[in-house]
Order: C-alpha cells, then sequence, then structure tokens
C-alpha cells in the first residue's frame, strides 16, 4: 500500500497505465555564424507559434470540451508564452553562448522553473508545471517531434512523476478513472483538474510509484489518500461495495449542495468552510459553503525564513476578500506554538507547549508582530468583509489588551493616511474551558463567538490532541465538553452574541442535531464534510433536536450519548 495526498475524493478500481513524458535535452550543438544565430532566433519565433496555435485549437476544438478551470489554464499558458521577457532572455542566450534555441529554452526556463520552485506560496509553486509545460509545448515544434500517444483502455488508473496541464486536459476521462504522480501538491494541476472532472485522485505518492508496472491492478482512494497495488481478492470486494455505497451517497449529497440549509420547521442554520488560504475558495464554494468561518493564517507563515511584512499580509488578506464573493470571512489572527511552530521564530522548548507560549499569548508579548497582522488585516477589510477573530482566549483582560492593539493598528494606519475599514468586528475563539464557562462575561466586548473544540476538548479533558496513546480519552461527547458547549451557545443567545463551531466536531454527522437542538447557528467546517451534515439539517426539525439536545444532557456518560444519537441518526 503507498500513502499519498488525497486531493480528489472517491474511490476507483482500474489497471495502471505508468506515463512517461518526453524529457528535453541539451543538445550542446554549438552555432557558428551571424547567419545561423538568425536562423535559430526564426525557428524560435516559428515554434512559439505554433505552440500558441496549439493552445487555440484545443479551446476551440468542439471534441474537448473544456471545464471553467481547464480554460484558465489554457489562458495563463497563453500569457506566460507571450511574456516578452521570455523571447528576450533566450535570444540573448541565443547570441551570447551561440547555442541553438532548444538549448537556450531549457536553460532559462530552468532558472523559471527553480524561481517558481523556490517560492513560499504552494500556489505560485505549483506554477512551475505551467511553465515546464509551454516548454514541452514549443520543445516539441522545435525538434519536430510527434505527439506521445496513449491509447486508454476502460478503467486506466494514470501512474506518473507528475501531469502537465495538457496532458490532463487532453485525457479521455471516458476511459481514465484515476490519477496518481510521485510529486504535486493540493494546489498541483493535477489536484485541480482531477477535481473539477471529479475524478478521484492522489498526489505526493513518493519514489515508491515507480515500483507499479503497466497492467498492475489498482485501487486509488482519493478520499483516503491511499493505493493499493495488486490487491487481495478480499480487499478488491471490500472496495467494489464501498464504490456502490459511494456513488449512491455523492449523487444524493450534490443535488442538496445549492439549497439553503433551512429545517423543516424552518429554523435557517449556516455553513461556512474552513481554509488556510485563497486556492481553495472555489472548492469550499462549490460544496456550498456561505463563507469562510475559520481562516487559519499561520500558512501564511510557515514553509518561509521570516516573517511576511505588511504588504505581503496585506495582498494574502485581500486577495482573499476580493474572491470570497462579497461574503463573510472571519481571519483568525497567528496561531502558532503548541504543535505549530515557524523555523525562523525560535520558540524556546517547553514542557507544556499546549499549555505554553503561544497564539494570543505570543502576540500580547511581541506587540510588533501582532500590529503588523492587525494593520494587514484592517487594510484588506477595507475590499470585502473581513472579520478579526482572536485564539487561545482565557480571559476578559487578554480580550481587552488584543482590542486595545487594535485600536493602535487603526491610529496608526489614520497617521499613515491609509485606506481601512475601521468598523471590522471582532470575536473570539471559545477553546479553553474557563472561556467557555465565563462567555457571558466575554460576551461584552465581542460579536461572535466561534468554538474551537479541537482544543476546547483537549483542555477539557487533559488529553493532549497529539497523543495518539490516549486517543481513546479524547472525547467530544463527554458531558463536562458538551456542557461548556451548551453554555457559550446558551450565553451567546442571551447576551445577542453570534455563535458559531469551528473545531472538528462541526463536520461529525452524529453531533449535528444535538448542536442544532442547544441553538448552534453556525458550523465551519472543512467544505467536503458540508453536504453530509447539511443533510440532516435539511430532513431534522428542531422541535426534534431540542427533544434530542434535552436527552442528551441528562445522561450521564459518553457511551449512553453516542448510543443514542446513533439510533436518532
Ligand atoms: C480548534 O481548536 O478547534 C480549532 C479550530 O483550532 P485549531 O485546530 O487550529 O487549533
Ligand atoms: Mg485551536
Amino acid at each position: 500500500m503507498i500513502n499519498g495526498i488525497g486531493v480528489s475524493p472517491g474511490i476507483s478500481i482500474g489497471r495502471a497505465l505508468v506515463f512517461k513524458r518526453m524529457q528535453g535535452k541539451i543538445s550542446s550543438q554549438l552555432l557558428n555564424n551571424e547567419g545561423e544565430i538568425f536562423n535559430e532566433i526564426k525557428h524560435f519565433d516559428h515554434a512559439v507559434q505554433l505552440a500558441l496555435e496549439e493552445i487555440e485549437n484545443l479551446k476551440s476544438n468542439s471534441t474537448i470540451v473544456l471545464n471553467n478551470e481547464e480554460y484558465a489554464i489554457l489562458e495563463t499558458q497563453t500569457e506566460l508564452i507571450n511574456d516578452p521577457q521570455i523571447r528576450e532572455d533566450v535570444i540573448e542566450k541565443i547570441r551570447a553562448e551561440k547555442i541553438n534555441a532548444n538549448d537556450a529554452l531549457l536553460r532559462v526556463l530552468d532558472v523559471i522553473v527553480q524561481l517558481f520552485e523556490n517560492m513560499d506560496d504552494e500556489y505560485m509553486r505549483a506554477r512551475s508545471s505551467d511553465m515546464k509545460d509551454i516548454a514541452r509545448r514549443i520543445l516539441k515544434h522545435l525538434n519536430q517531434a510527434e505527439n506521445e500517444d496513449y491509447t486508454f483502455e476502460p478503467d486506466t488508473i494514470i501512474i506518473a512523476e507528475d501531469l502537465s496541464p495538457s496532458d490532463t486536459i487532453t485525457m479521455d476521462t471516458t476511459y481514465v478513472t484515476g490519477f496518481a504522480t510521485q510529486t504535486g501538491s493540493k494546489t498541483s494541476h493535477t489536484a485541480i483538474i482531477a477535481k473539477s472532472k471529479g475524478i478521484p485522485a492522489l498526489v505526493n505518492c513518493g519514489k515508491q510509484i515507480h515500483e507499479i508496472k503497466d497492467n498492475d491492478v489498482i485501487i486509488l482512494d482519493g478520499t483516503k489518500g491511499l493505493l493499493h497495488v495488486n490487491p487481495h481478492e478480499n480487499v478488491l470486494r471490500e472496495y467494489r461495495v464501498m464504490i456502490t455505497d459511494y456513488k449512491k451517497q455523492t449523487t444524493e449529497l450534490n443535488l442538496l449542495k445549492d439549497k439553503p440549509a433551512i429545517t423543516t420547521d424552518g429554523t435557517r442554520i449556516v455553513f461556512s468552510g474552513n481554509i488556510s488560504s485563497s486556492s481553495e475558495l472555489e472548492n469550499m464554494f462549490s460544496y456550498g459553503a456561505e463563507g469562510v468561518g475559520l481562516l487559519r493564517t499561520e500558512m501564511l507563515f510557515m514553509d518561509r525564513d521570516n516573517f511576511p511584512d505588511e504588504d505581503e499580509q496585506f495582498e494574502f488578506y485581500k486577495t482573499i476578500a476580493l474572491n470570497a464573493r462579497g461574503k463573510t470571512v472571519v481571519v483568525r489572527t497567528i496561531d502558532i506554538g503548541g504543535d505549530k511552530h515557524l523555523p525562523y521564530f525560535n520558540l524556546p522548548a517547553e514542557l507544556n507547549p499546549f499549555l505554553g507560549y503561544r497564539a494570543i499569548r505570543i502576540c500580547l508579548d511581541r506587540k510588533d508582530l501582532f500590529i503588523t497582522q492587525l494593520k494587514a488585516i484592517l487594510r484588506a477589510a477595507a475590499f470585502g468583509d473581513l472579520k478579526i477573530m482572536f485564539p487561545m482566549i482565557s480571559n476578559l483582560t487578554e480580550i481587552r489588551e488584543a482590542k486595545k492593539i487594535l485600536e493602535e493598528a487603526k491610529l496608526r494606519l489614520i497617521q499613515q493616511n491609509i485606506n481601512f475599514n475601521a468598523d471590522i468586528k471582532v470575536g473570539i475563539m471559545i477553546e479553553i474551558p474557563s472561556a467557555a464557562i465565563t462567555a457571558d462575561i466575554l460576551a461584552e466586548e465581542v460579536s461572535f463567538f466561534s468554538i474551537g473544540t479541537n482544543d476546547l476538548c483537549q483542555y477539557t479533558l487533559a488529553v493532549d490532541r497529539m497523543n495518539e496513546k490516549i486517543s481513546h480519552l479524547y472525547d467530544p461527547f463527554n458531558p463536562g465538553v458538551l456542557r461548556l458547549i451548551s453554555n457559550v451557545i446558551e450565553q451567546g443567545r442571551k447576551y445577542n452574541v453570534h455563535v458559531a463551531m469551528c473545531g472538528e466536531m462541526a463536520s461529525d454527522p452524529l453531533a449535528t442535531q444535538l448542536l442544532m437542538g442547544m441553538g448552534l447557528e453556525e458550523f465551519s467546517m472543512s467544505a467536503a464534510s458540508i453536504p453530509a451534515v447539511k443533510k440532516i439539517i435539511l430532513y431534522g426539525s428542531m422541535e426534534k433536536a431540542r427533544e434530542i439536545c434535552k436527552h442528551v444532557m441528562q445522561m450521564n456518560s459518553s457511551v449512553q450519548i453516542i448510543s443514542y444519537l446513533e439510533q436518532t441518526l
């Protein structure tokens, strides 16, 4: 079994087709005179022209129906090919180094691809495959090579090192039922195209993928991120049953995604998404999310060598604000520490990192870092409906201090004459028991609460959420945890503070009716989980949910609670 990152959910069973692609080779031929240089430049321009025509033909070819994502990829490629800088660099190399167009393009490309691959932004890194793809097109025309032709049998699963946009776009998906690649990320083309075509896919499977041979039997599980090679008949049988169930379920759930979530007795519930970057927005909306309930900002700070400055942060939040279709985006200020470390921010080793120097505690201590992030969010909030949320709040003083720094950030922007949204709404995560118990006290300082059950559960039960040895004790249905959640929702309603939940419990269908019954107004989760939870809301009533909640709150153990909730589903 091979592990990868599942980027497009679903299961496929089929035969492997190991995909090999033409690699550009340096010819090391030197040019002798001005005439040859002139001809090489002409040759390059002609190849570029043919590559552009090829893309245009793909766009207008009536036998290939392009969806929006595919069309956008081809548009980007046209722009990249037309970039005058590439032509200038290639011509300069041909002239200066007296090398042919093939070698000059390969060298120029090498630099550009490296540049993309070293970028911090995952989305930009994935764009290096656009560059490789256009280069391959031009090289093919320079060398008058033929297209590699593959014939696809029904139920083909493509196994490749990486797949370029044109590979995936031109693949006949009536026969190709899955992709698995050695490299790639969630925002790689394989991921984007596979998702948009609804084909299960895995990326980042590692070098083990090279052991797969043509015609090997493959089970590709895009939901769990697994690849079974020549599996045992029992495993095949199990997966065949899962495929039938999965197909039934997804058809049913897809029908629900555009429906507003209203219970049979008329209560409207809001569904929003948990995301970490703008590239996740479209997928989030496609599952029916109505906004962003939790933007984890840590990703912007990770995988780099220094803190992003105010402008860089501003661009990150602004892109999200502009692409959020006018919907609300709750931006959580940085939540580092605990299990999340930054390579360039030397956090001291601690005996209890989850109870230590983390999140808002760092921000209140390092006002310089905090104010930079707050200024960037305030500026971006002029471009969309952004809200600010502070994590790990344990008492009233912390909220007041954080808000004081927010006011200082506003003042600095006024002094600098920079546009921003002064009316930005402020909320907090409720993820520490003291905050949950004193929700009535904290309510006076904020306009919304978002319950972070991942941390609330670990702190209430004193169970480290990362420790597998005690994971059986990590139990959101423990009556102690439920009483805290119920109190937060009750106090929120009493003091007119909107209450959402963005911890994993929000996506657990077993908890849905109970949370509805407590009066939870908004469920925020990873997009793919929305349809299953929404279905319960659409077919359920508030009356029944309240009744379920009343029963559960009288029960004395999670075993009893879980078994009762299972019966009610
Ligand atoms: C939580 O604690 O429930 C939460 C949503 O935050 P994180 O998982 O990022 O700690
Ligand atoms: Mg948390």
